[in-house]
């Protein structure tokens, strides 16, 4: 319905009702972040003219003092968040306080299960932003115009959060944004001054812009400041309480939960600028969506440029928020401009290095911590070993494994943790990949290795083929796959050579591979068995089983290749089969063996059906045998 206001009643996007539903009940315990919320979005709106008036500057002369006031109402029970920032248009308001435009919400809405605990954490790695209000308020009207438009195209929009919302058009003298919140019966005390300057100093002190309380009665009218209204990056360090940094960690991030650590620099000289980065505690959901935002936050000599300045740092560390200031980049840098600056290569080294630091750090003095950052990051961090050339060394020390040194799942140990367990004649180390962490254990292919005490990584990541092949060797000792032909283990007992070793077998081996033939490259005696009677192994120049699976499982057409077959010619299976005279019952046995190697290290059988129908004659023997004994 439209009016002479162009008073509309309009829905919620779906997104928006099913998130209102779930976060009134979720966060209701952590109720007064919404005050945070409101200030931190007129903080942003400040940043935003500010940023627009670089090039129009008549859009802020008119009001040039950019501050935050809070205006609460005991009689009316009412609490009023007021900006003279960029405001919104008409059209800005409907998108942005009726939609959500972050891409894959949905799906994360989805996750939710109902559980207030849980749902708030997940709730708050979301952030709830303005709709955050809805907790406290059964009603909540905006009234606001954009900076630059007449007074006649202010806008007032209202809702109860149900479902619907109204707007309409107004005539408002002040530029910027009022939110004002109906605070529920049972919610008056936020009306109250003290509570409310107590919420600020502790959410909100860290604000660039004045943040003043006023309320009606005569000794509360004359608003007064009640945060340091300093960007918090330009102070000193030993200013800050880690407090403070937290809070402006939730501002810049939208996340409710406490970062794990953080690194405020300032760097001056021939280069200027500060930056405060933070490494989150919990993933973002969307952390594996490509399109997902992230980045820090740009300022130039204190002033806002843009959010999510992706540039500044490599892919493999997205999760890292923060806050970049630069001294020296022009006022009017663009996304464009900003990819072509000279500057810009410096300073992105330069904060990659920092950032690896800190983690480096944190793996030193609180492990813990970075126990769950490996649990949360880790698998993004191994990206880096793709992307990023110069710091393969640094990022190597950061590695966690699950290794057969403690057998569980859990990455948790240092390739350092490991070289001080290798014996001094072991030049290799050794690793497994393997589709999950049940087959890398229970894989023949460490047998050996496992009765020498030979500790082998457990590779099961997604990632992993990549990583292995981006590693440089660590403390001198290269990285070798136990799946692989010619497996070089450390000079003990035994060493025989492949030749050899064959020798002694040959009319076995001989065949075996003419059984075969059409099925594998070759057939030999095999050193790294100990239980198994046999296991196939990739040839030299081939790719790795667990990446040739991967690669055809996103439907990659690769070039057929043939595995190794190595069998254990002190396993009973094998003298059985050396021993067997009748031909169909070698062939079926020795298709068997071969079949249950490619099963163990987690291939799928070309022709399943023939391996049923040949170990069901096989079972019937022995039930034969068994009833005839
Ligand atoms: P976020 O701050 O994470 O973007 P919010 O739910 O807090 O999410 O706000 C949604 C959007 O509404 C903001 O991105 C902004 O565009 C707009 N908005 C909210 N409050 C204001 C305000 N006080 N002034 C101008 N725009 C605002
Ligand atoms: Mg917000």
């Amino acid at each position: 319905m439209s009016t002479a206001t162009g008073r509309e009643t309009l829905g919620f996007q779906t997104e928006v009702r099913q998130l209102l539903k779930l976060m009134i009940h979720s966060l209701y315990s952590n109720k007064e972040i919404f005050l945070r919320e409101l200030i931190s979005n007129a903080s942003d709106a400040a940043d935003k003219l500010r940023f627009e008036a670089l090039a129009a500057p008549d859009l802020v002369s008119e009001d040039p003092d950019l501050t935050i006031r809070i205006e609460s109402d005991k009689d009316q029970n009412t609490i009023t968040v007021i900006d003279n920032g960029i405001g919104m248009s008409r059209d800005e308001l409907v998108e942005h306080l009726g939609t959500i435009a972050r891409s894959g919400t949905a799906e994360f809405l989805q996750q939710m299960t109902g559980d207030q605990q849980q749902d708030a954490q997940l709730i708050g790695q979301f952030g709830v932003g303005f709709y955050s209000a809805f907790i406290v308020a059964d009603k909540v009207v905006v009234e606001t115009r954009r900076a630059g438009l007449t007074v006649d195209e202010g806008v007032r929009w209202e809702s109860d959060g149900e479902g619907e919302f109204t707007i309409e058009n107004i005539e408002r003298s002040a530029r910027g944004t009022a939110v004002t919140l109906h605070l529920k019966d049972t919610e008056s005390d936020f009306a109250e001054l003290f509570r409310i300057e107590s919420l600020i100093r502790k959410y909100s002190d860290h604000i660039a812009f004045p943040v003043m309380l006023a309320g009606t009665a005569e000794d509360e009218k004359e608003p007064k400041i009640v945060n340091a209204a300093t960007a918090l990056w330009t102070r000193s360090r030993s200013d800050i309480p880690d407090d403070e940094y937290k809070e402006f960690y939730k501002h810049l991030s939208h996340d409710f939960a406490d970062p794990l650590t953080w690194s405020h620099n300032r760097v001056e000289g021939k280069r200027e600028y500060t930056s405060l980065l933070y490494i989150p505690a919990n993933a973002p959901f969307d952390l594996w969506n490509r399109e997902a935002p992230r980045g820090l936050k740009l300022y130039v000599q204190r002033v806002f440029i843009m959010d999510e300045a992706e540039q500044f740092l490599p892919l493999y560390l997205r999760f890292v928020k923060g806050v970049v200031d630069s001294s020296d980049l022009p006022l009017n840098i663009s996304r464009e401009l900003l990819q072509q600056n000279p500057e810009l290569t410096a300073m992105r080294g330069a904060l990659t290095r920092r950032v690896l630091d800190m983690l480096s750090k944190m793996a030193a003095n609180t492990p813990d911590d970075f126990s769950k950052f490996w649990v949360e990051f880790g698998q993004v961090l191994k990206e880096g070993f793709v992307e990023d050339q110069a710091n393969k060394d640094k990022l190597a020390k950061l590695l966690r494994f699950a290794t057969t040194h403690n057998g569980d799942t859990e990455q948790d140990q240092s390739l350092d943790d490991y070289v001080s367990r290798a014996g001094k004649d072991q030049d290799k180390i050794y690793y497994i990949l393997a589709e999950n962490h049940a087959t890398a254990v229970a894989s023949p292919h460490i047998e050996s290795l496992a009765e020498r005490g030979i500790e082998v990584l457990l590779l099961t990541d997604r990632i992993d083929p990549w990583l292995v092949d981006g590693l440089p060797p660590y403390e001198g000792k290269s990285f070798a796959d136990v799946a692989r032909e010619g497996l070089d283990l450390p000079a003990g007992e035994g060493q025989m050579t492949q030749d050899i070793m064959d020798g002694e077998h040959k009319p076995l081996l001989k065949k075996v591979k003419k059984v075969l033939k059409e099925r594998v490259e070759a057939v030999h005696v095999s050193k790294r068995l100990v239980s198994s009677p046999a296991c196939v192994v990739a040839g030299e120049s081939e790719l790795n089983p667990q990446l040739r699976r991967m690669l055809e499982a996103s439907g990659q057409a690769l070039p057929d290749s043939k595995p190794i077959l190595e069998i254990n010619v002190g396993h009973p299976l094998v003298d059985r089969l050396s021993a067997e005279t009748d031909d169909d019952r070698f062939d079926a046995l020795a298709n068997i063996v071969l079949d249950h190697a490619l099963l163990a290290e987690g291939s799928q059988l070309d022709n399943p059906a023939d391996y049923v129908r040949r170990m069901n004659s096989l079972l019937l023997e022995l039930d034969s045998d068994a009833s005839s004994g």
